[in-house]
């Protein structure tokens, strides 16, 4: 385990379990269709690759990144698109791909953003739902696991970029936010 890490909450064989489980559900979901998975930048990047490699039916991918006026941990709800998708999204069957669910303020803006652009369907995979801390009226069609109110960094997620390598889901020793020792 790395050094910064207090507790680990979800293991690397979790994850891969999970993935391989929710890949299936997609193939079924989309079987005979050709739907565009997009991945959020770039926290679903991981999750993206191992959901995907499980999912036996034709799709397409791309990628959107966007970035909250918050500070590091909270998101703010102003959303500002630094990657565009390069695929036209009018008539398609939209799969949108995140690593967390918080106040759902990003999935919100994005699920009108694919509605505006004639998007025949719009799902929301997640890897992690966080149910308490919604604000926006998001929910996701799968979710891999629910965890509780407490910032978690790995398998994609961040804190100022580091951590996102880990292959598990764990939470930071408080000294690392700059806390007491
Ligand atoms: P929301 O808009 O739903 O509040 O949050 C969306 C984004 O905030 C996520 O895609 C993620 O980048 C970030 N976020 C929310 N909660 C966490 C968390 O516990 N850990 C990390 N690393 N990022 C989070
Ligand atoms: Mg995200
Ligand atoms: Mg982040």
């Amino acid at each position: 385990m790395h050094n910064d890490i207090e507790k680990v909450l979800i293991t690397e064989e979790e994850i891969r379990n999970k993935c391989k489980e929710l890949g299936k559900q997609l193939a079924e979901e989309y079987d005979g269709k050709f739907p565009l998975a997009v991945g959020v930048l770039k926290g679903a990047m991981p999750f993206m690759s191992d959901i995907l490699r499980y999912t036996d039916c034709h799709v397409e991918m791309d990628f959107m990144d966007v970035s909250s006026y918050g500070n590091e941990t909270r998101s703010s709800g102003e959303v500002k698109i630094v990657k565009d998708l390069n695929t036209k999204v009018e008539g398609r069957d939209l799969l949108i791909i995140e690593d967390i669910i918080d106040s759902g303020l990003t999935l919100s803006y994005l699920v009108d953003l694919f509605k505006y652009r004639k998007a025949k369907s719009i799902k929301i995979v997640t890897l992690l739902d966080k149910p308490e801390g919604r604000t926006a009226n998001i929910t996701a069609d799968m979710v891999g696991f629910h965890v509780p109110n407490e910032f978690v960094v790995g398998y994609g997620l961040d804190y100022a970029e580091k951590y996102r390598n880990l292959p598990y889901i764990g939470v930071l020793k408080p000294k690392i936010y700059g806390g007491e020792e």
